[in-house]
């Protein structure tokens, strides 16, 4: 572990010490090269110092940092009506972080019903190995006990259900739901996707009971998954699975710290002057950034080419479940999130690959995440399945 004493001390970190990035590598103090299939959490959507991003950061920083959301951001206002083009949403709100999307989501939705008249209709329903942020509200809305342990008493009004049980689902709606909440692929909690199926039926369900759909697409969401938004794989035609209201982050913002809180207008009408407010949330240098990561990710055919090259890397995936079945049972996920179904511990194989010099990210249900940036290589594909399978021959000479 490393030595960072005046650090809180509620990170484990390896004694590995990154100073410089680029693409899919990243390279240590010690001039060590890493393959970056963590990619910041899903975060370095297109890798480490994008010349794109790099140009049009340098160019914000040296026109203009910061200005209140007193005042009229062009930029803001451009980034919004591109996501308002590209998605289902109306209206948009920009954060810092992807806890502060959700915050932004779960109070448009509780002040839509009051706004109503139907103040008691406070209750979010979320799903057990939910991972929603870690302030009071999103501990809450996740519902892990975990992270609510010792923090005094669990913000009220939210009501957990278990994972795909669609009749303790049915059980828990009634005149006091506000919204359902679900990430339409469960990101900490091991990647586990719903069902298309059952994200359209939650769209019906939701409107034939006053219900707003809240999806947290923090970590699914901007190209992350080969589709703009993960729950488009889901909508057929006259069939949408569409929400109210949507948290994104993560992969927005390429590294720069953004988030946003996207919704109908018909959800976000009640949101009115002086509701919520944010200092730093869609300023100037986030801004600038957020629409160079649009400029890359809508561009023709740059989804596809994300979901061509995750199908190359499922295959090759394929061969080493094939090759070390005593580590790995299976992949799942979608597009480039993707999760590695362990047999060993997942985090003797995350060490194992560290070994190796590939980064990847642990998460619940003893799953190994890979979620690379969205413009890795077929070569850089190749140079991190080599790696995985000295990792995996390595641990298998030591169990032997
Ligand atoms: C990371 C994440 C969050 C929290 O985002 P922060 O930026 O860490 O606040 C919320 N929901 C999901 C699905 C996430 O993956």
């Amino acid at each position: 572990m490393s030595k960072d004493n005046s650090i809180y001390n509620t990170f484990a970190r390896p004694d590995i010490t990154f100073v410089r990035g680029e693409g899919v590598r990243l390279f240590t103090d010690k001039g060590e090269e890493y393959i970056d299939f963590a990619a910041g959490i899903a975060v370095n959507s297109l890798g480490h110092v994008h010349p794109h991003l790099v140009k049009t950061l340098t160019e914000q920083a040296e026109k203009l940092w910061h200005v209140s959301n007193l005042f009229e951001i062009p930029d803001q206002t451009r980034l919004a009506e591109r996501l308002v083009e590209a998605t289902f949403a109306e209206k948009v709100f920009f954060t810092n972080s992807g806890t502060e999307a959700l915050e932004c989501a779960i109070k448009t939705a509780r002040h839509y019903h009051y706004d109503r008249g139907d103040e008691e209709r406070i209750n979010i329903i979320t799903f057990e190995g939910a991972f929603h942020g870690r302030t009071l509200a999103t501990i809450a809305a996740g519902g892990q006990e975990k992270y609510l342990e010792g923090f005094g008493p669990k913000a009220p009004g939210f009501i957990q259900v278990p994972f795909g049980d669609w009749d303790a689902l049915l059980e828990v709606v009634n005149d006091k739901t506000a919204a359902l909440l679900i990430e339409p692929i469960q990101g900490e909690g091991g990647l586990r996707p719903v069902p298309y199926n059952e994200l359209r039926d939650m769209r019906k369900l939701c409107d034939d009971n006053g219900i707003l759909l809240i999806y947290d697409e923090v970590q699914t969401g901007v190209g992350r998954t080969g589709k703009l938004f993960a729950h488009e794989w889901a909508n057929l035609e006259g069939q949408s699975a569409a929400p109210d209201i949507m948290a994104v982050a993560k992969g927005i913002g390429g590294g720069f710290p953004l988030g946003a809180c996207l919704a109908t207008e018909a959800a976000a009408r009640s949101m009115g002057l002086g509701t919520h407010g944010t200092t730093f949330g869609g300023n100037p240098l986030a801004m600038a950034v957020g629409n160079a990561v649009l400029d890359v990710v809508l561009e023709d055919g740059f989804l596809i080419e994300v979901q061509q090259k995750a199908q190359i890397f499922n295959q090759k995936l394929g061969a080493l479940v094939d090759a070390y079945p005593q580590y790995i049972k299976g992949i799942r996920g979608e597009g480039l999130m993707l999760g590695i179904e362990c047999e060993a511990s997942n985090l003797a194989i995350k060490d194992a690959f560290l070994e190796a010099k590939l980064l990847t990210v642990p998460a619940g249900a003893n799953v190994l995440r890979l979620l690379p940036p969205l413009t890795l290589s077929e070569d850089d594909v190749n140079e991190g399945i080599k790696r995985m399978d000295e990792g995996l021959a390595a641990l298998a000479a030591k169990d032997k």
